[in-house]
């Protein structure tokens, strides 16, 4: 069944009028019939099953048939701070994560990129969020991530401390591992204290849990420098390696989220 992201306000009742150039789309591109059933998405979770009724030159009506919460979005909430790529390859990176489950996206600048490319990365905005939209219609989200714009390495690091346990893949990193960082800290041996034993509270220590934001810098092409995994230390960022062959900087990234994503239960 087609999916499409609409504006909220077009699924407010019980009938979806459909208008702008997803018409086209709808009628020309996809041969959408009257009868056939589609999926309209609000991006806020929700899903709208809809039999179209209708379609002209500037319209697609649509009767709503069935309402219900989308299953696509994952548990694990990963921000991907990604360093900016050359040609086309951060865009791949935007595709792969958003099918993967990526639901935020955030272009760094760090020393190694090259500078034309944070340039381009404003012009290229509106071509990253249609490759966004186009990625989620198809792989079932039910939320659009969220693409920011570009930001220094150095004034990030400070924003994602507190937001989560942060990663970031480092090819010079040989021994730790994802999994051992998203592993549930170990359980705090019980502390000897002359209250132990003698009320409920004792007992109810909760439980480590694994997290569920995860922050994950990846590199450009060139990686990223020693500075700059040293300073990113400073913030709490754990380096961590993806095993002994060198990936391209386009595919390390959904490699990572995938790798998280599995670990923490995401991928079935
Ligand atoms: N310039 C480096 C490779 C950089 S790879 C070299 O030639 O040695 C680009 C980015 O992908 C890196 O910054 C890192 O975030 C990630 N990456 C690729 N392979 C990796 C690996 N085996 N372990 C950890 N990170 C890796």
């Amino acid at each position: 069944m087609h999916r499409f992201f609409v504006p909220a306000d077009w699924l407010t009742g019980g009938n979806v009028t459909v208008s702008g150039a997803l018409v086209h789309q709808m009628r020309r591109v996809l041969r959408l019939r009257a009868g056939e059933p589609v999926i309209f998405l609000d991006n806020s979770g929700w899903e709208v099953e809809a039999e179209i009724l209708s379609l002209d030159d500037q319209t697609v009506e649509a009767v709503v048939r069935r309402k219900g919460l989308g299953t696509g979005e994952p548990r694990t909430k990963i921000t991907l701070y990604q360093s900016l790529l050359k040609g086309d390859h951060f865009s791949q990176v935007l595709d792969q994560c958003t099918q993967l489950g990526v639901v935020e996206f955030i272009p760094v600048v760090s020393e190694r990129c090259i500078v034309a490319d944070a340039g381009e990365a404003s012009a290229r905005y509106n071509r990253w969020q249609r490759i966004i939209l186009e990625a989620a219609e198809q792989s079932h989200r039910s939320k659009l991530p969220i693409v920011r714009p570009a930001v220094l390495l150095a004034a990030v690091l400070e924003s994602a401390k507190g937001r989560g346990l942060s990663l970031m893949p480092w090819e010079d990193e040989h021994t730790a591992t994802v999994k051992a960082a998203l592993a549930p800290p170990p359980l705090p041996s019980p502390a000897p204290s002359p209250e132990a034993g003698k009320g409920r509270r004792d007992r109810q220590t909760p439980r480590p849990r694994r997290p569920f934001a995860i922050n994950l810098f990846m590199g450009p092409e060139g990686g990223f420098t020693s500075t700059e995994v040293a300073i990113a230390r400073q913030y709490g960022v754990i380096p961590v390696t993806l095993g002994p062959r060198i990936l391209r900087a386009e595919t390390a990234g959904p490699v990572a989220a995938a790798i998280i994503l599995y670990e923490l239960g995401d991928m079935g």
